[in-house]
């Protein structure tokens, strides 16, 4: 088995009464793509800066590549750390930015720029040397904090909200370029985000964290399709969570349930169940058309609610209109308990 890039054992770290972490235990492989998902508070970036060694937990410990480093400073971890605010310096060029961290080092000028040019021309800035960070576009200064990061290559990249000063068509251009990057360098990158599609769109496994902890880790398709906990369900928001009185209802079983909205069948009233399927009936309350699939809400008796996504409207009995009374069916296994 070849050793993690990066290996957190039960850490926890307290800030006063505050526990921002705790008692986390995380792996991430060589060459992995890995985000922290987790609503403001939760600690994701606590759990970066206790990586970078900005902080030193207050119980267990950080390894690297095989190697303890808990109480090695940050620039003895072969770790380079991307900002929101890209933190760059404004009153030197693009190139002397990206060289900085080489010339600290004591590397030779020549050697320098050699290696920021190469930098600069990986994140596709060639030719962007000369100029100060203030004449550049919010996504050109976001690419030359990239590139200061990558300029001696590291073997862990952490990224904090790197895209979140963005506007939202640059913020899902950068996603595709960020994914391209870390695929082609090869290197290890943590990404912490809020963002649910931005994590599940570029990462190889997400960590989805909550009050310090770790509610599940897995692949973008499992944390989606499978939550594994009534907060992993909720955060995602794309599911129909049933919990208590409305379990009981609309399942038949106590305890908290999760259905997704595209398992669900709209039909006539008319239709009977199938064998291993379960039905309620309600009222249209609201569709939605957006864009690649239409959203019914339907109002169930006790002001329970479910949200249903169809793709593809053909097939879809004409009595669905607003306000009609139809029915819904799913099968059995498509509403799967949850640990509340
Ligand atoms: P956000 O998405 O808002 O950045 P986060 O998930 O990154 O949130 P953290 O910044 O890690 O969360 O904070 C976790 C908890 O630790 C919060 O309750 C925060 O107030 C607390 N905290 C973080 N840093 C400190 C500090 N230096 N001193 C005291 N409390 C802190």
């Amino acid at each position: 088995m070849t050793e993690a890039a990066v290996r957190l054992v039960s850490v926890t770290k307290d800030f006063g009464a505050v526990r921002a972490v705790d008692g986390v235990d995380l792996s991430l492989a060589g060459g992995e793509f890995f985000s922290l998902l987790g609503p403001s508070g939760s600690g994701k970036t606590t759990l970066l800066r206790l990586v970078a060694g900005f902080e030193r937990p207050t119980t267990g410990r950080v390894e690297l590549s095989g190697r303890e480093v808990t109480a090695l400073p940050p620039h003895r971890r072969d770790v380079r750390t991307v900002f929101q605010d890209y933190a760059l310096f404004p009153h030197m060029s693009v190139e002397q930015n990206v060289a900085y961290a080489l010339m600290v080092r004591g590397v030779r000028k020549a050697e320098r720029l050699a290696r920021a040019r190469e930098a600069l021309a990986t994140v596709r800035l060639d030719g962007f040397g000369p100029r100060r960070p203030a004449e550049l576009s919010g996504g050109q200064r976001q690419r030359v904090a990239l590139a200061r990061a990558l300029v001696d290559r590291p073997a862990v990249l952490l990224l904090d909200e790197p895209l979140g000063a963005l506007d939202l068509s640059l913020r899902r251009r950068m996603q595709t370029e960020l994914k391209e990057l870390q695929r082609t360098t090869g290197i290890t990158f943590l990404l912490v985000t809020h963002d649910q599609e931005e994590a599940l769109t570029m990462s190889d496994r997400v960590a989805v964290v909550s009050d310090g902890r770790i509610e599940q880790i897995g692949p973008p398709v499992e944390v989606y399709e499978r939550p594994a906990t009534a907060f992993v369900a909720g955060f995602m928001g794309t599911t129909n969570l049933l919990r208590g009185a409305a379990a009981r209802r609309v399942v038949g079983r106590p305890g908290t349930f999760s259905i997704r909205p595209e398992r669900i069948r709209l039909a006539d009233l008319a239709e009977p169940p199938a064998e291993g399927e379960r039905t309620v009936t309600g009222r249209v309350a609201d569709i939605v058309h957006a864009g690649a699939h239409t959203r019914f809400t339907i109002a169930l008796p006790h002001d329970d609610r479910l949200t249903v996504i169809r793709q593809n409207l053909a097939g879809l009995p004409p009595s669905v209109r607003p306000d009609a009374e139809i029915r819904l069916l799913w099968d059995h296994d498509d509403a799967f308990p949850l640990p509340s």
